[in-house]
């Protein structure tokens, strides 16, 4: 999870809809507009070009009881169809990090260690950290139906298969560090709306010393 900038006026359908009995979240300019803003990205998975993307709402509107949640610009993101079901759960209703508003990479630690995610709140007071934390780990583990085994294997092979290419890239950078074309496929790879680039990122941050350079690209 990275921040995102959320990008404003709302769209212009969510004032309409709300005002009808039945009203949608979805219309087209909802859906444009996220896509763009969120980069085509699964905020909580970070997966990119997803194939089943819903429109997630941080705090639930529990069937439209809470209207204004429904239908809040603010409350909208994009996300894919299997982290929006696994936060589906009572105990994620307090409200996972708003990374629209707070910096997920200044409260949580992002690893893979061995193959297996890691990610830990640097705060342990904070509620808000400590179950995104939770959620993210979970999103890549949880196997409590078929169709969830499947899911999480999927995400959990593609981030390493990405850190597996972002580790060559880097040791190619190392042996050659002059070379403009490595330094660029590695800032591509490390902008926020890369894929899994919360991993990506926390790992040019824990090698700081390894490569100071590189810092500039995080900001
Ligand atoms: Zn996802």
């Amino acid at each position: 999870m990275v921040k995102v900038e959320r990008s404003y006026p709302a769209p212009e359908s969510l004032a309409i809809e709300k005002a009808k009995s039945s009203g949608k979240y979805d219309k087209p300019d909802v859906i444009e507009k996220l896509k763009r803003d969120f980069h085509d990205k699964c905020y909580i998975c970070e997966m990119k070009g997803l194939q089943d993307p819903v429109v997630e709402h941080l705090l639930p509107h529990k069937n439209g009881e809470y209207v204004d949640r429904k239908f809040d610009w603010d409350n909208l993101f994009w996300s894919c169809g299997h982290c929006n079901g696994v936060k589906n759960r009572k105990e994620y209703d307090i409200g996972i990090i708003d990374c629209c508003k707070r910096d997920p990479e200044k409260l949580l630690r992002f690893d893979l260690v061995e193959g297996d995610v890691v990610v830990c709140p640097f705060d342990e007071y904070d509620k808000g950290a400590i179950l995104t934390a939770k959620l993210i780990y979970e999103v890549f583990n949880i196997k409590n139906t078929g169709m969830r085994i499947q899911k999480s294997e999927h995400r959990l092979k593609k981030l390493q298969v990405e850190m597996n290419c972002f580790y060559k890239l880097l040791e190619k950078y190392k042996k050659f560090p002059g070379n403009k074309r490595y330094r660029a496929m590695l800032e591509a790879s490390l902008r926020r709306e890369s894929a899994f680039a919360a991993f990506k990122r926390a790992y040019i941050r824990k090698r700081q010393r390894e490569f100071p350079e590189l810092l500039e690209i995080l900001l």
